[in-house]
């Protein structure tokens, strides 16, 4: 009897690690030390053997406080840095070791869109040169009339009046910038978007308006997210399943709702206790000591030690590995593998 064939998940990266070179030449790698030259390379680990997988149709969002590496995931997926170590499966096929041209029929699959619109509209295109562009590009046969149509069509839906088409992105809000960034990323009909804190930088009141179009456009089009952001209550309403990242690397997985009812990782404990509910009946405000240490010299052990009430000498020698708990959570952390009292 034939086994049957399970659909891979839409997007896999195993063991996904990026560092980035301090020292950009020889010279700067020599070190006076003990009497001796010795060469001594800095790297900033940015991303340490991230593993995780997005289904089609999910909103997986990536989550952490500033430097913690979630935006540099997003550019490893989007193909605009390159891994140090570690793969990028899309649709079941390893995508981080393409060249440009081999990446070419999947750029209009997997659109990006920045925390800053400006980074995808040029200031000197008018808005309809902006959104016309990818259009003619990844679709050479189309003729004029359709890709007017397509643009048009893509125009409206995000709630930009089509009559704007001859101004340039200055004279637009941030909010409606972030709406017309988000029309150049739909017009190639896309089928997954990586998002890098696409609300971060808009008023409050504009914020709800964007998320709720993008929320839209899943629906309507079937689309995938990557959505990286610094905001759990974002990711509450939004998101299917979270990755907290602690230092380039995954300390807690789990789907949202298991998350926000049932947080395990002390890190994760931490963040979700600053995130105002109606219903509060939730341990008071876990106060963090301490700074995030450097990615430079990443600590031995857990990397979260140095800021953490349970750690005791295990976590100080020995690096937490990730463990699926029987919620179907996964938790990197030696006090959640021996259910250490944490309370
Ligand atoms: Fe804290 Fe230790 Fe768990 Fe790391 S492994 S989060 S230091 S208890």
């Amino acid at each position: 009897m034939s086994e049957a064939k399970t659909n891979p998940p839409l997007l896999e990266l195993r063991g996904l690690e990026k560092r980035f070179e301090l020292d950009k030449g020889f010279l700067e790698t020599l070190r006076f030390k003990g009497g001796r030259i010795t060469r001594e390379r800095r790297q900033v680990h940015a991303v340490n053997s991230v593993s995780m997988t997005a289904e089609k149709g999910e909103v997986l969002c990536v989550v952490g406080e500033s430097g913690c590496g979630k935006s540099t995931v997003a550019r490893l997926v989007a193909g605009l840095l390159t891994p140090s170590a570690g793969e990028i499966h899309y649709d079941g096929e390893r995508i981080d070791n393409r060249t440009r041209k081999a990446m070419m029929p999947l750029r209009s699959k997997m659109q990006m869109i920045f925390q800053n619109p400006y980074a995808s509209l040029n200031p000197r295109m008018t808005i309809w040169q902006s959104l016309v562009e990818p259009v003619r590009h990844h679709n050479p046969q189309m003729s004029k009339g359709e890709v007017r149509d397509r643009v048009s069509d893509v125009m409206r839906s995000v709630g930009v009046d089509p009559s704007w088409s001859k101004r340039y992105p200055h004279e637009f809000s941030g909010g409606q910038r972030q709406r017309i960034a988000i029309a150049r990323a739909l017009t190639v009909d896309p089928e997954f978007i990586i998002a890098d804190e696409p609300i971060s930088a808009l008023d409050v009141s504009i914020q709800a308006q964007v998320l709720n179009l993008m929320l839209e456009a899943r629906e309507e089009r079937g689309l995938t997210y990557l959505f990286i952001t610094h905001d759990l209550s974002v990711v509450q309403h939004f998101g299917t399943r979270v990755a907290v990242l602690y230092l380039g690397a995954i300390c807690e997985l789990a789907d949202t709702q298991t998350l926000f009812s049932n947080p395990k990782h002390p890190y994760t404990r931490a963040l979700l206790s600053a995130v105002p509910q109606l219903k509060d009946d939730r341990p008071n405000h876990i106060r963090l000591k301490g700074e995030i240490p450097t990615p430079i010299n990443l600590p031995k052990g857990c990397p979260f030690h140095s800021r953490c009430a349970y750690a005791r000498d295990q976590c100080r020698m020995e690096q937490p590995k990730a463990v699926h708990q029987p919620d179907g959570s996964l938790v990197a952390c030696h006090a959640v593998e021996e259910d250490w009292p944490r309370d």
